[in-house]
């Protein structure tokens, strides 16, 4: 939230902004006004809000930062998933993800536009099979970092997001606060205006922070990365298992279903002889019953420098077909090289590496 030592603006969600305007002695109108300024005329700078007397300007810019993130590359074609490589004021590097329109997500209707958000930078996780996680974890994204991403993508592209989904670089619920301030501000009328329906966000597990989840009254849908059904695989490729195992992280979720209407859903990274058996399937289908949840298998997409390999066509298929006999909602991810929604960062190393080495 904090930028050189003052707050970011757009990390104030409409209260805390009467709140600040109050304390200047300013109309609580004004914060409507600003808020215009910022998420629906996009401007810049605080200056820029012209019908803000000038005065009421100065004091907002001493008050306050309008940060801004830098977008340095994009790659991929506007009918293709693209990558957006962006450089954040301390010089780190983030990266967003917006999937094509074609492509069904979590439940959503087709024809819509959907962004992959980082929600940190690096990752303390370690899943064995994730870029991020190899590189170690150096801090927390802002709310209005997290923001940043949308409205950057949006002016690039000239498109309107219509779903976000908190998947890129990160764990967005080791970064809760953060996340659940740019949630509101991406969902209100003032903000950016996009449904609650229309907000995933994922976890690898951080049973917890699913429970303080479940009762934010938002209703966000939930996606669990879960990628082993038992606790001896997850355990093996995630760490986060040692920490809450199977049962203590399903207990969590029926507790989120318990409070929340939306369905959740599992994703399940498929990767040759780790967490591909039909006995691992069978698992994942009584998991699934458990909770109503659907399935999103994911064949894996190697990563340079992991041994990790995805499962022959005939084996993901057969791994559908026990889900689907068990009357699962599945989806399997067919797509050639669809590595991008493929699970939280799995990319940014890839895109670092290429960067460092000048390749961008
Ligand atoms: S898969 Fe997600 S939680 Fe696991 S290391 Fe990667 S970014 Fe972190």
């Amino acid at each position: 939230m904090k930028s050189v030592g003052k707050t970011d603006i757009k990390s104030l969600v409409f209260g805390e902004l009467q709140e600040q305007l109050r304390k200047l002695g300013e109309p609580s109108y004004r914060a409507g006004q600003i808020t215009d300024w910022l998420y629906k005329k996009r401007v810049d700078a605080i200056d820029e809000m012209i019908n803000l007397p000038r005065p009421l300007r100065q004091r907002l810019s001493e008050t306050f930062s309008l940060g801004k993130i830098d977008l340095i590359r994009v790659l991929g074609a506007r009918d293709t998933t693209r990558k957006f490589l962006f450089r954040l004021t301390d010089g780190n590097l983030i990266e967003s993800v917006l999937i094509p329109a074609s492509l069904a997500l979590y439940g959503m209707r087709s024809d819509r536009r959907t962004i992959c958000v980082s929600t940190q930078v690096g990752c303390a996780y370690g899943c064995k099979f994730c870029a991020s996680g190899l590189e170690g974890f150096s801090r927390n994204l802002t709310s209005n970092e997290i923001v940043d991403q949308l409205i950057a993508v949006e002016r690039e592209t000239g498109e309107k997001i219509d779903n976000v989904v908190f998947m890129g670089m990160g764990e967005p619920l080791a970064n809760l606060e953060n996340v659940l301030r740019a949630i509101r501000i991406i969902n209100a009328e003032w903000g950016l205006g996009i449904g609650a329906r229309h907000i995933t966000v994922s976890t690898s597990g951080l049973a917890p922070q699913i429970r303080i989840l479940a009762e934010e009254p938002l209703q966000i849908r939930l996606a669990v990365s879960l990628h082993g059904a038992t606790d001896e695989v997850r355990n093996r490729i995630m760490p986060v298992n040692r920490r809450y195992n199977i049962e203590t992280l399903l207990s969590a979720c029926d507790y989120y279903k318990a409070h929340k209407k939306q369905r959740l859903t599992f994703e399940y990274i498929l990767i040759a002889d780790v967490n591909d058996s039909d006995e691992q399937a069978r698992l994942l289908s009584h998991h699934a019953h458990r909770l109503s949840a659907k399935v999103n298998l994911i064949p894996y997409n190697s990563v340079a420098g992991l041994p990790w390999v995805r499962p022959s066509k005939d084996r993901q298929e057969k791994f559908l077909a026990v889900l689907q006999a068990g009357g699962i909602p599945a989806t399997l991810r067919r797509e050639k090289g669809h590595d991008i929604d493929a699970a939280c960062g799995q990319l940014r190393l890839q895109t670092k590496r290429e960067f460092c080495s000048g390749a961008l």
